[in-house]
């Protein structure tokens, strides 16, 4: 089955002085990426990010391009890191329309993706945090994690090794799903309650995605706030 997809974004700097969050909506790909580092580095290696993989998923369409455009916007943040010998990195969520296996997502670092179906918010990513690991793996227990000192750290990233394990998730998308690509600025302070309230209520996927980052930035969010919502048609 052929979907089409129909996407908006929006992004805020929120409680921050600059923006390390980065998005894109192109050509049958939509993403998204949360840079780190100091000074500006956060958000160069978001934006060099996006644009290698946006550049490189163009000229393969396919799931394996994806996955190879993952690892060319890993080379070109590593690439630039060193040149300015300066530590950068950054989370990047994916989702792409495949010549040969429908809709694809790929992912890396903390940033989320889900699928509205139904009414109903459904996290279709794991976070590669410390925390999140320790968490799958029964090492900690709910509460002991929200006091972790390392509840925050990156487990993967792009931009900080020659090569990056990517998760590659294979979406069966229905006519009316709704996929949301969010930094962890929206999830960090938005319910899930809330999260489905504006995406069941706007169905203009640019407005959505407007509100929604609205709303965190509204409820002080500390950090960057970003925010794709792509509609299946
Ligand atoms: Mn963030």
């Amino acid at each position: 089955m052929t979907s089409t997809l129909v996407a908006g974004a929006a992004t805020h700097q929120g409680g921050r002085r600059n923006n390390q969050d980065a998005v894109v909506v192109g050509d049958g790909l939509f993403g998204l990426a949360d840079g780190v580092g100091g000074l500006s580095s956060g958000e160069v290696a978001s934006r060099l990010a996006l644009d290698a993989l946006n550049a490189d998923f163009a000229t393969d369409r396919s799931a394996d391009g994806l996955l190879h455009a993952c690892q060319q916007a890993n080379r070109a943040v590593l690439r630039r890191a060193d040149r300015e010998a300066v530590t950068m990195g950054t989370t990047l969520v994916a989702v792409a329309l495949t010549t040969d296996a429908g809709v694809v997502a790929a992912h890396v670092g903390d940033s989320r993706l889900y699928r509205l179906r139904n009414g109903h918010l459904e996290l279709l990513t794991r976070d590669h945090t410390v925390i999140a690991e320790l968490l799958r793996a029964g090492a900690v227990s709910e509460d002991a994690a929200d006091e972790h000192p390392h509840r925050n750290v990156l487990t993967r990233a792009i931009g900080v090794g020659p090569e990056v394990e990517v998760d590659r998730i294979e979406l069966s998308c229905r006519p009316e799903d709704r996929l949301l690509i969010c930094s962890d600025g929206l999830f960090k302070t938005l319910s899930t309650e809330e999260i489905e309230e504006i995406l069941g209520s706007e169905p203009n996927p640019q407005d959505a995605a407007e509100q929604l980052v609205a709303a965190a930035v509204e409820q002080l969010s500390d950090d960057n706030v970003s925010a794709v919502v792509v509609n299946v048609e």
